[in-house]
């Protein structure tokens, strides 16, 4: 037997392996992600290598291998499981050890010693509060915010200040000359965490919240490692749960990980576990350099950082001694990955856990089908939070309003005018109004009304989006062009806009309501860094009446001041291929419905749609999971969808139509051909090949093949059986096979 070993691990280039022998008496030891000593070089010097793979064959030749040495004693190390992850996400998800080992691994890069500045206030407690007084009578609101933010604390962070308090060098000079503030630096360590804030103290928990808790560390101490479910309604006071469990598992002596969704990383998310945790707190995010990630993942190994928030990426952190893994938001989308390893958080949190000897928790307002369905069969076990979390608090009234009957009353508009009342009373009493649209720009395409034909982008299989009524654009590859005078197809000057995006949204708010202040946001208005943190925070402030935007406005901030939560189209999400998108929608639409009456004021909220009848709608307006659950799992059930069984999707994709017809096929006819010698697989269901809902992306073309069954491994027999012949295969470099386990 030979092993692959690869050396300097935090190298960019994991691809760099060696093949060394395994000596018999080594044979039972050695395993994927076992810490090896081995000869290196012309000098034949001791080094530790991790081994990343097995083989029966030598790659060279064989009087050139050497043996390994020895195994490293006490050898499991956090890279050790890591590795063993990648090795497993390689088999579960179908990718190349490679590609799972980048996933897996930070890639060690220089990082800059940067500088960081620091605010500190030289008055007291009380003086800070009268200064800031006198700052707002006299509006110099800037002064004001700065002088606020320091009556809680000694001192912030500069950068931090001046960008989500929107500080300029005008405000803090002259305070500096008068000696309320000074400025401070330090060299340190990148740290992107914020502030220096540690407030150990916690909110009381209600009882709900505080039996989870009990029970949690209960079993925790009991030495029971297992994967928790907490349904719990939007602000039911499921983070403050977290705060305790992971103070819990802190007071171990073990560490960390929060997964939350990176739409709602923002300020406020991860200030709140500052606050309770202090230094011990650190993120990582996807718009870090890797340098900066590298850092984070070293302090999280050396023992400075024990809690660790981040995006699903976050998983990889290498603590010594995990102890829990939090997933929040729980059946978001994000957290599956969409390149290869194409992976799932959920589950490869649950595989690491189990590695590590940790427990994971799960929370979520609509939790997925799967988690829900495990957590009734008692695979995960079940919390509940019935209540909002906030004594004064209530839950919004939630009405639907059928389209169709508005435009049977005349009424063309997008709004109907239940809407357009409720809008115009928050605006006569000064609260502020979310509007949902569940796409970006979605509809707002142009087309002949002539000839009917829809301006399409000439690389890919989709219609081009219109911006600001002047250029059109490909969503899925780029492409630009200006709007044409005349219809492409027919030459008639007859072409228009179509449809009502967030732009057009806010173009008719505006008409509307002329005096109504009015943000956006969307991937055009939030495609700079931090640009949807700055638009949230603005509309926190009161900066404006109402915030337009898709889905992402639905987390991360608690809007007190928000009493209106209007959805303009919700059957938008209905309509798409996914065999989820009526999950998607009743999320969406629960998650919408979370966000007005947060505060002291009670909220309502507008579902508008042409489907009042579609469960989905149906049980978001009731705010009834446990109803939408069933029906939606009786449609899992009919037609053979996970949860019900298990559905692996081929995507193969090529520049050439015809290489990927014959590809698919000969696919199709493999796996017939695998099923033969496969007695458990006669019931595999087969379906396709068919065109991908896009066939045709940046002249690519794509297609699908599904097939499903009960047994999880006989899909992962297939797909390797798949990957095999395809390797083999004449159309090999000309089509590209991707595997997804849904
Ligand atoms: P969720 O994560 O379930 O949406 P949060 O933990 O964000 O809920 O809580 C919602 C709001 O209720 C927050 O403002 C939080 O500070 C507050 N809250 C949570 N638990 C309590 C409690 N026991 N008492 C008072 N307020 C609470
Ligand atoms: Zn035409
Ligand atoms: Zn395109």
């Amino acid at each position: 037997m030979y092993a692959s070993i690869i050396i300097d691990i935090s190298h960019e280039k994991v691809d760099k392996t060696f093949q060394y022998r395994i000596p018999k008496e080594l044979e039972d030891q050695v395993k994927v992600g076992t810490q090896v000593q081995i000869p290196f070089g012309t000098g034949n010097h001791i080094r530790k290598g991790y081994v990343v793979g097995l083989s029966g064959t030598a790659e060279f030749d064989i009087g050139r291998i050497k043996d390994i040495a020895g195994i490293v004693a006490h050898s499991i190390t956090a890279e050790s499981r890591l590795i063993q992850a990648a090795w497993w996400m390689k088999e579960r998800y179908g990718s190349t050890m490679n590609q799972a080992l980048k996933t897996v691994l930070p890639v060690k890069q220089k990082v800059k010693q940067k500088e960081i500045r620091w605010i500190r206030r030289l008055l007291s407690e009380d003086e800070t509060k009268k200064a800031a007084e006198e700052a707002g009578k006299k509006h110099y609101q800037a002064r004001q915010r700065l002088l606020l933010a320091l009556c809680g604390r000694e001192e912030i962070p500069y950068e931090k200040a001046m960008t989500h308090m929107n500080l300029s060098a005008s405000t803090i000079k002259p305070m500096v000359e008068q000696g309320m503030i000074a400025l401070e630096s330090e060299t340190v360590f990148r740290n992107p965490a914020i502030g220096d804030g540690f407030h150990p103290r916690a909110v009381a928990l209600n009882e709900e919240q505080a039996g989870i808790a009990a029970d949690f560390a209960a079993r925790y101490d009991a030495g029971i490692r297992e994967t928790a479910l907490i349904h719990g309604i939007t602000g039911s006071g499921k983070t403050e749960v977290y705060m305790e469990m992971i103070s819990h598992v802190l007071e171990k002596g073990r560490q960390v990980i929060v997964l939350i969704p990176e739409i709602a990383l923002t300020y406020q998310t991860v200030l709140r576990f500052y606050r309770r945790f202090g230094k011990q707190v650190s993120v990582i995010n996807s718009r870090m350099s890797a340098g900066e990630r590298y850092d984070q993942f070293l302090r999280a190994k050396n023992g400075e950082v024990r809690v660790m928030i981040g995006p699903r990426s976050a998983l990889f952190t290498p603590f010594s001694s995990l102890g829990l893994i939090i997933i929040d938001e729980e059946h978001e989308t994000a957290y599956k990955s969409e390149i290869s390893p194409r992976y799932h958080a959920r589950e490869t949190a649950i595989y690491l856990a189990e590695a590590a000897e940790a427990s994971v928790v799960l929370g979520s307002a609509t939790p997925s089908l799967e988690a829900y369905s495990r957590a009734l069969k008692g695979e995960y076990r079940l919390y509940r939070l019935l209540k909002r979390a906030r004594p004064d608090s209530r839950i919004a009234r939630v009405q639907v309003i059928d389209l169709r009957e508005e435009l049977k009353n005349g009424n063309k508009s997008i709004f109907s005018r239940r809407l357009q009342r409720a809008m115009e009373e928050r605006l006569e009493k000064g609260e502020q109004t979310m509007l949902f649209m569940n796409r970006r720009g979605y509809a707002s395409f142009v087309s002949c009304r002539s000839c009917g034909e829809a301006v399409r982008c000439p690389h890919c299989d989709v219609t081009l989006t219109l911006h600001f009524g002047q250029k059109l654009v490909c969503h899925y590859c780029g492409y630009e062009t200006r709007l044409p005078e005349t219809c492409p197809s027919c030459r008639s000057p007859y072409i228009a806009g179509f449809g009502t995006g967030t732009q057009k949204i806010e173009e008719l708010t505006k008409k509307m309501f002329p005096a109504a202040r009015v943000l956006r946001m969307d991937m055009d208005t939030t495609s700079k860094k931090g640009g949807h943190e700055k638009i949230l925070t603005a509309f926190a402030q009161g900066q404006a009446d109402i915030l337009i935007g898709t889905q992402m406005i639905v987390k991360g901030h608690d809007f007190p001041k928000v009493t209106l939560a209007g959805v303009l189209a919700a059957d938008l999400s209905l309509y798409t291929s996914d065999f989820r998108c009526g999950e998607r929608t009743f999320q969406l639409l629960t998650q919408a419905a979370g966000r007005a009456g947060r505060g002291k004021l009670p909220g309502e909220v507008l579902i508008q749609t042409y489907n009042p009848e579609h469960y989905s709608i149906v049980c978001a307006a009731s705010q009834d999971y446990e109803s939408f659950y069933r029906q939606e799992m009786v449609y899992r059930e009919v037609l053979h969808y996970p949860p019900s069984w298990e559905l692996l999707a081929v995507m193969a994709s090529s520049a050439s139509e015809e290489e990927l017809a014959k590809a698919m096929e000969d696919l199709k006819r493999q796996v017939f051909k695998a099923l033969e010698g496969l007695p458990e697989g006669e019931n595999v269901q087969v379906i396709g090949p068919a065109q991908a809902t896009i066939y045709k992306v940046n002249d690519i073309y794509r297609k699908i093949l599904y097939l499903k069954h009960e047994n999880y491994d006989i899909l992962i027999k297939l797909k390797n059986h798949m990957d095999q012949e395809s390797r083999q295969a004449v159309w090999h470099h000309h089509v590209a096979i991707q595997f997804d386990l849904a």
